[in-house]
């Protein structure tokens, strides 16, 4: 019965295709071919192709070419060059709409602006600025660069926009700004245009990207939207969360081949809470205009509300809701870059989350039977959801306005109400120069943060000095606050587990809170504090202060910031010493007996570190900090983003290191180049190139079936990089690990240390991204500035570790482990047993060197400022520092 159902489909969708084809060839019978103005250059005419054809891509310099010459061509367009990316390309915003709005368009963007934050704004006054308002739509390209159906798309969607005549686009126009930012990573973009056109044509055509495609963090630059390290998050974020607060916003993507076609909103369960419920209700509407006019279209495929959860990780299109925007995506299925790819209809495949079986559901009412899927599938689709985003702001603009403002009020209402009134930042810190870059980062998302000019105390009896910082709830971004600094616990519940109990694996992290993962203490406070407090205006900016002592000075070694000013001095040849113990001094404290006084003026003022006045020589133990030379191991395979990051983290602190790739890793006598190689996470089957990894690529054949890159593009160092790299330990190398990479030195070297979650179900150990308490032996280097108690980040592939008895325990230092019980802080955990009293990160030495091994993520996505330190310590002490338990010769100081 079903079978013969299923072919009956299929006939009936043959018949309209060729009744379609009959009729009209731009595949819509519903409404006539608009009407458009000559005079503006099409993107077939100008690109010498169709957006979307076959094997054609068109690249960001001509892209961009092309919206210049829109905007000499039209009055409806101003194109705004907002900077260069990362690697210095121009990232743009297109500002579209009718020429009358465009010249008040300033005035517009406060009113708006004004309806985000409505606070102590007349109901009058916003009842005008509802009726006079404007929808603001804001929709980006191809985040994800190997995704390339937005950047392809977007030249059209513009020219239909500037071009078309007929009413829906003169609504569109007349009651909507439309921000497009035609390519949200123009380098990758780039990256990926010419890696198709080099390859198409040859046997590699359509082979997945084989590096990141943005210089340090490829496909994870959707997971920065709440830190925005990256200049491209920076940008999207001064667009999204305080130049615009747009109404809707809608990031365009791509997903894997074999699902449905396009996927549309509202998500799936789970949601993340705190957003204001209309939101929630907006995503469903936008999506059901999406989709309808996708049906409409005759484009099948569509799906929504299912796929992605609500609860993701806090990329722009899932951290927006709670900016009170309607933050969306699009995912079209891929195809190989613009290579079609053929999809028999057996491979079509229902997924986790409302799409059980590949047939229609209320939500999936006209499943795409397979054949040849193209590009040109993908721009249409896409296109045909961005403009319907845009004709629901126009046709219901006040209703849409409206929202805005009912959100921003109830959410600062609620906030208000809410148990926890507000989060203090104390000013007396850890590592208060952290503290303040985070609250610098709060900022970056539009919040408001107040700054106490004198001392405060709580009806509760907590005190907080002056400087100290209050951010409130009571206002519109409370649910950005919420998240970035409250405890979190992801949902363990029948929407997060499999029929079989297991627990389903979060789209991303179960946590994002930034105030854990920079190691920033933040206290939720359930009062309305009353002090004497000032709004803060602009980023905070500090100078450090410079006091010489009759013995030089002192740096502080529990800032993250001190190891940037050593790092400066070292590269000026100014000596820098190291206190073990002594009195009056923390373990890991810097000693500058000497240097030249400007630069160190220049380091404070940069760095922010105060140079304190050392007043006598320290006579105890101390020792040198010598430069070092680092290599960070790079694999092709999509590339590692984890490695990205950690080079984006060391360049942030002036840390020198060498991308290592496999050739020279293979051929060895690596010691006489490097003293440190960082091994970032990966697995085993990875590093050695047993089996490639899956990749950040979008592409048709998954495993075997994929096309594989050309030779020089596939990685893995086998067993000849093993050998290098142990023989580079035995003789005095430091290997560090990250994360998975822990397993290499493990199985391969036979290192006297188990990872005691390998091989555990998921019903047995569970811990997808959480922060987690961890205690810190700060009596040894590698821990040296860490506070006694503090927290980790813990991944998917994170690992604990016990020690095997051997005669020579000795060489083993525990750095970091876990307690024996309240272990989880935010995120998820099950199975805690597994982790009680274990290893979180420890040392193990092997012949003249060691291998240290960092079981969580200590610099994940450079955001886990609390942990830094961790790596840091790990560069700069050498296999030759040691605790003080070691007695033998191997342990002493030179
Ligand atoms: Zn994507």
């Amino acid at each position: 019965m079903r079978r013969m159902a299923s072919t009956f489909r299929r006939t009936r969708f043959i018949l309209a295709l060729v009744v379609l084809a009959a009729f009209s060839p731009a595949g819509v019978l519903t409404q006539a071919p608009a009407p458009r103005a000559a005079s503006i250059t099409s993107p077939d005419k100008f690109f010498g192709f169709q957006m979307g054809a076959d094997r054609k891509m068109a690249r960001w310099d001509k892209l961009v070419d092309y919206y210049n010459l829109l905007a000499r061509e039209s009055p409806k367009i101003k194109v705004v060059n907002m900077g260069p990316t990362t690697m210095g390309n121009p990232f743009l915003m297109c500002v579209i709409s009718s020429p009358d709005n465009l010249a008040k368009l300033e005035q517009i963007r406060l009113n708006n602006l004004k309806l985000a934050d409505p606070r102590g704004i007349a109901e009058a006054d916003i009842r005008k600025i509802v009726a006079e308002g404007k929808a603001i739509v804001v929709q980006s390209m191809s985040m994800h660069a190997t995704e390339i159906g937005g950047s392809q798309m977007a030249p059209e969607l513009i020219f239909d926009l500037l071009s078309r005549t007929d009413e829906e686009a003169q609504r569109i126009l007349d009651a909507t700004i439309a921000i497009m930012v035609p390519s949200f990573n123009p380098d990758g973009q780039i990256m990926v245009t010419d890696w198709y056109n080099k390859t198409v044509g040859t046997q590699y055509e359509g082979a997945s990207y084989p590096s990141l495609y943005q210089k340090y963090v490829g496909h994870d630059n959707n997971r920065d939207a709440f830190m925005t390290n990256m200049a491209e998050a920076q940008y999207m974020a001064r667009i999204l969360f305080r130049d615009w607060i747009p109404e809707a916003y809608v990031d365009h993507h791509h997903m894997g081949s074999f699902n449905a076609r396009i996927s549309l909103p509202p998500y799936a369960e789970p949601v993340r809470p705190s957003a204001d419920p209309l939101l929630w209700r907006e995503l469903s509407w936008y999506g059901a205009h999406m989709a309808y006019k996708e049906s409409e279209q005759a484009l099948t495929g569509a799906i929504t509300m299912a796929i992605y959860s609500g609860w993701g990780h806090m990329g722009f299109h899932w951290i927006t809701p709670f900016h009170n925007i309607a933050g969306m995506l699009t995912e079209s299925a891929s195809a190989r870059l613009a290579s079609p790819l053929y999809i028999p209809p057996d491979q079509l495949k229902g997924g986790p989350r409302n799409l059980p079986e590949y047939a229609e559901q209320t939500t999936f009412p006209d499943p795409w039977p397979g054949g040849w899927w193209r590009l040109r599938d993908i721009v249409e689709r896409q296109k045909v959801a961005a403009w319907a985003t845009l004709d629901l702001a126009a046709r219901n603009r006040e209703t849409v306005l409206m929202n805005m403002y009912l959100k921003a009020k109830r959410q600062t209402e609620r906030g208000a109400a809410a148990e926890t009134k507000a989060y203090v930042v104390s000013a007396s810190q850890f590592d208060p120069l952290t503290a303040g870059k985070m609250i610098n980062k709060l900022l970056v998302q539009g919040i408001e943060i107040q700054q106490a000019k004198t001392p405060f105390v709580l009806t509760t009896g907590a005190s907080y000095p002056a400087g100290s910082f209050v951010i409130s709830m009571a206002q519109p971004k409370m649910g950005v606050v919420r998240w970035m600094l409250g405890e979190t616990f992801y949902p363990d519940n029948s929407y997060t587990r499999d029929k079989d109990n297991a627990p389903i694996r979060p789209y991303d992290m179960a946590t994002d809170t930034m105030t854990e993962f920079m190691g920033v203490r933040s206290d939720p406070i359930g009062e309305a504090v009353k002090a004497d407090l000032v709004k803060l205006a602009a980023p905070l900016e500090r100078a450090g202060m410079v006091s010489k002592g009759a013995a030089g000075y002192t740096l502080d070694g529990r800032l993250n910031d001190s190891f940037t000013a050593v790092n400066l001095l070292l590269e000026k040849g100014v000596a820098v010493r190291r206190v073990d113990h002594a009195s009056g001094f923390v373990p890991g404290d810097f000693l500058v007996a000497a240097g030249p006084e400007s630069a160190i003026a220049g380091i404070a003022k940069q760095t922010g570190v105060d140079f304190k006045p050392l007043a006598a020589a320290v006579s105890q133990a101390t020792h040198e900090v010598k430069p070092r030379r680092t290599a960070i191991y790079q694999r092709y395979n999509g590339g590692n983003s984890d490695e990205g990051w950690t080079e984006f983290t060391l360049e942030q602190f002036h840390f020198p290191f060498t991308p290592l790739m496999d050739a020279e890793l293979k051929a060895g006598n690596l010691n006489a180049k490097y003293d440190a190689i960082i091994l970032p996470s990966d697995s085993i089957a990875t590093l050695t190139g047993e089996r490639p990894a899956a990749g950040g690529g979008r592409g048709g054949g998954e495993g075997a079936g994929a096309t594989l890159p050309p030779p020089e593009y596939r990685s893995g160092f086998g067993t000849e990089g093993v050998n290098a790299l142990r023989a580079f330990v035995e003789q005095g190398g430091t290997l560090v690990t990250f994360g998975g990479a822990g397993a290499l030195p493990i199985e391969r070297f036979g290192i006297p240390v188990r990872n005691v979650l390998a091989g555990k179900t998921s019903k047995e150990f569970w811990c997808p991204g959480s922060t987690l308490h961890a205690r810190f032996d700060i009596t040894n280097p590698l821990a040296y500035g860490m506070p006694p108690q503090g927290l980790v980040t813990f991944l998917a592939d994170s690992q604990a570790y016990e020690t095997i008895p051997t005669d020579h325990s000795e060489r083993i230092e525990t750095i970091a482990t876990y307690p024996d019980r309240e272990i989880l802080r935010s995120g998820w955990l099950l199975g805690a047993e597994n982790l009680a009293k274990r290893a979180a990160a420890l040392s193990v030495r092997v012949g003249k060197g060691r291998v240290v091994l960092i079981g969580f993520r200590a610099q994940h996505r450079a955001q886990t400022h609390g942990t830094y330190k961790v790596v840091f310590n790990a560069l700069l002490e050498g296999p030759e520092a040691s605790p003080a338990r070691a007695t033998t010769d191997q342990g002493k100081r030179p």
